[in-house]
């Protein structure tokens, strides 16, 4: 079943080549036990490692079950390792960070046998081996005999056709050496048992057959193989490959046997996640911070669209660049300071804008606007009747206090106004009524009603005061009794005294007085009159020839998030024209532009300092390819354990990477945890310092970010170590002492 057909083996090293085998030629039996004998540097290991498929021999073949080997790939060399051959080491080469148990199930975990399988055969074994007792040891705690039969249990468990074993009595006493060879020869009756010894006493004793090598040569053979007809017995190769859970429980293990060097380097991966996860929960807590000073402030501006936009293009082209700055010359030159004026283009709300926009507010997020106005050029003029004079006075002329409505106006100032109320909640939500009643119109009789808008200190501009017919000169208060119920005329049209009919005007009377409410930033009206919605489309029916179109609109909506909303909409309506078409449609949210700024710096700071704090980062990631490199280096017997017990390339290098990916989870955590606990202090560094409370804030997601990407850092790093390890001559892996 195993045939060694002319193997030649010779190793090269710089110029010298050592032949290690030549020529050997060898059939072994499906069941016998055979000692190979021979001086020391014959080639005994080197055979038992070429008929183990640890090394590859140059010339010949090795047929197994009358196969030939020398197409085998890689994979078939793991597979047959793994399920045919159960190596013995001298020097028994348990991996020191698992305990015997773990040791001994090592085999079926490469060959993914279920654990409690594994754990039953393991078992079933030591106790063969008189070590059930001791399952749960270390390595380290068994006496060298006891390491030996924990060695030969772990060759037996995945139950192999063919037991390798190189000098396993080389390091025992003769009374223990005795107790091993009884034990191999008992375990290994049905089975081909091929053992390397110096000692020829024993090799007589125990072997049904004894070969001896002498300078890689088979100089003699006690019983070989003559035209026996053989059992045709397969060797059955079973797929090997290490599971993600044994490579963690694996890299858990070794982990803890060095946990001062582990805690150490996840703390210094740590750093640069302090770091990052300090600068990212600061410069979070800034955007959130003007992100609330957005809110509380500035939400009551609306989006305004108003008849007149910015002339981008314009602005492009200002032309101050082509002139000379500081001239020399003794003359001036003309500054038309109209100009401005040029950078304006009209905004024309057309009917299907308004229809588009009230498709919104009506149907598509009725419950997102808190209030609209639609703004209408009007000529009106209020008239009072003087007592005096008995006559009628115009007090009020909405063509002459109408200011220009530019879309930068909303901070300017402007005196006493005749102000339309928004329709919707964002009225009542902001101004309290101190004094009489909201407008009841009779529209029908001619009839409408106006509030008086007075500041929070209860202030009505002079100039309002005086159109109501106060003598300013004479009083200091005016109670709300005495203005609520005055009357006035609403003349429709531009009034002139000689030739005007004060009789076709309309009644107008202050039905009561309101007060923004405290605590709100929502400037609706302006200090003066406000009327309501229906009185301007009574009006615009009536007097069709006295009241424009829709000049402006101004949307308040429920909260910024839904402003956004609002602003995607409405720039969606411009999708139908090109982007320099005088049809599009443009809208100012002021507020907006005012905040963007700020938050940009924040972000842009931020930025920067991550960049920096990532150089930690690297940092951390270069030690850990060095950790990695010094751990391959200590674990290298490990590594050819592992691969004569069958495992793949691929599992080697998992082990590796899975401990770096432990080592990274672990600098995340260590990092997150820290970066919280810093974030205390620090918010009461700012408090002081800047009256703003718990401004630091680590967001949870950031959090799993940076853990993520300490995780990923880390095994990125260890990748060309783990990969080195991986490729390690498992033969010259076993050698190294
Ligand atoms: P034995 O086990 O009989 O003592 P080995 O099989 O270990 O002998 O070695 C046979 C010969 O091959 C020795 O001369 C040894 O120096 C050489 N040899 C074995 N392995 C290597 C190697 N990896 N590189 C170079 N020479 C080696
Ligand atoms: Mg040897």
């Amino acid at each position: 079943m195993l045939k060694l057909i002319g193997i030649d083996k010779s190793y090269t090293t710089g110029t010298f080549t050592q032949k290690a085998l030549s020529g050997v030629t060898l059939d072994f039996r499906r069941n016998e036990f055979v000692t190979v004998l021979g001086p020391s540097g014959c080639g005994k290991t080197t055979l038992l490692n070429i008929i183990g498929g640890l090394d590859q021999y140059d010339h010949g073949d090795l047929i197994i079950s009358g196969k030939s080997t020398k197409s085998f790939t890689d994979v078939e060399w793991d597979m047959y390792r793994n399920n045919s051959i159960g190596f013995v080491f001298q020097s028994h080469n348990l991996i020191q960070h698992l305990n015997v148990l773990q040791n001994v199930e090592m085999g079926m975990t490469l060959s993914g046998v279920s654990s409690s399988e594994r754990k039953r055969r393991a078992q079933e074994v030591l106790e063969q081996v008189g070590l059930r007792n001791h399952m749960h040891k270390r390595p380290n705690q068994l006496s060298g005999g006891e390491s030996q039969r924990v060695a030969i249990a772990r060759a037996l468990a995945n139950d192999p056709d063919v037991i390798l074993a190189d000098e396993p009595t080389g390091s025992l006493d003769s009374v223990t050496s005795v107790q091993i060879l009884d034990l191999i020869k008992r375990i290994a009756k049905d089975k081909l048992v091929i053992m390397v010894t110096h000692n020829s006493e024993l090799a007589e004793k125990y072997a049904t057959r004894i070969i001896r090598l002498k300078d890689g040569e088979v100089i003699d053979d006690t019983n070989p193989v003559i035209e026996e007809k053989e059992l045709k017995a397969e060797f059955s190769l079973k797929k090997t490959s290490m599971s993600f859970l044994t490579a963690i429980i694996s890299s858990l293990n070794n982990i803890r046997t060095k946990l001062g060097r582990t805690l150490l380097t996840a703390f210094a991966g740590s750093i640069g996640i302090i770091g990052i996860a300090l600068i990212m929960s600061l410069s979070n807590g800034m955007d959130q911070e003007i992100a609330n000073f957005e809110r509380d402030t500035l939400s009551g501006y609306p989006i305004a669209i108003t008849n007149s936009k910015f002339d981008f293009q314009k602005i492009m082209e200002m032309d101050e660049e082509d002139m000379v700055s500081f001239p020399d010359t003794e003359f001036a030159t003309i500054f038309d300071e109209n100009r401005l004026q040029q950078y304006f283009l009209p905004n024309i709300i057309t009917d299907n804008y308004v229809d588009y926009v009230n498709d919104y507010v009506d149907n598509i997020a009725p419950e997102t606007i808190s209030g609209i106005k639609y703004v209408r050029k009007m000529n009106l003029s209020l008239l009072r009747y003087d007592l005096e004079t008995s006559a009628y006075v115009e007090i009020y002329d909405e063509e002459k206090t109408a200011v220009p409505q530019n879309p930068g106006n909303v901070f300017g100032f402007v005196s006493s106004r005749f102000t339309l109320i928004p329709d919707g909640d964002v009225f009542g939500d902001n101004y309290d009524l101190i004094h009489g009643y909201y407008p009841v119109n009779d529209l029908e009789e001619g009839k409408i009603q106006v509030v008086l808008v007075v500041d929070e200190y209860n202030r009505i501009y002079k100039s309002t005061l005086e159109r109501l017919g106060y003598d300013v000169d004479q009083q200091t208060e005016y109670p709300f009794s005495d203005i609520v119920g005055r009357e006035f005329k609403l003349f429709v049209g531009v009034y002139d005294e000689s030739t005007s009919d004060v009789a076709t005007a309309l009644d107008v009377e202050i039905s009561g007085i309101i007060r923004i409410k405290q605590g709100s930033n929502v400037n609706l009206l302006y200090n003066g009159f406000g009327y309501t919605a229906d009185v301007v489309d009574y009006l615009a029916e009536q007097y069709p020839s006295e009241v424009g179109d829709i000049s402006s609109i101004y949307i308040y909506p429920v909260s910024f998030e839904e402003k956004d909303e609002l602003k995607t909409y409405l720039d969606s309506y411009n999708d139908q024209f090109e982007t320099d078409s005088l049809e599009r449609i443009d809208y100012v949210d002021q507020a907006a532009t005012f905040t963007a700024m700020a938050s940009g710096i924040v972000d842009t700071i931020s930025i920067v300092l991550v960049a920096f704090a990532s150089i930690s980062l690297v940092v951390s990631s270069i030690m850990i390819a060095i950790i990695t490199y010094i751990s391959v280096l200590e674990r290298i017997k490990e590594i050819g354990v592992l691969r004569a017990l069958g495992a793949r390339k691929k599992d080697i290098a998992r082990v590796f990477n899975t401990e770096n990916m432990l080592i990274g989870f672990a600098s995340g955590i260590v990092g997150i945890l820290f970066a919280g606990l810093l974030i205390i202090p620090i918010n009461l560094i700012i408090e002081r310092l800047a009256e703003m409370g718990n401004v630091a804030k680590l967001s949870p997601l950031h959090a799993i970010v940076l853990i993520a990407i300490s995780v990923v850092l880390a095994l990125v790093a260890g990748l060309i170590p783990a990969r080195m390890a991986s490729k390690k001559d498992p033969v010259v892996a076993l050698r190294t002492e």
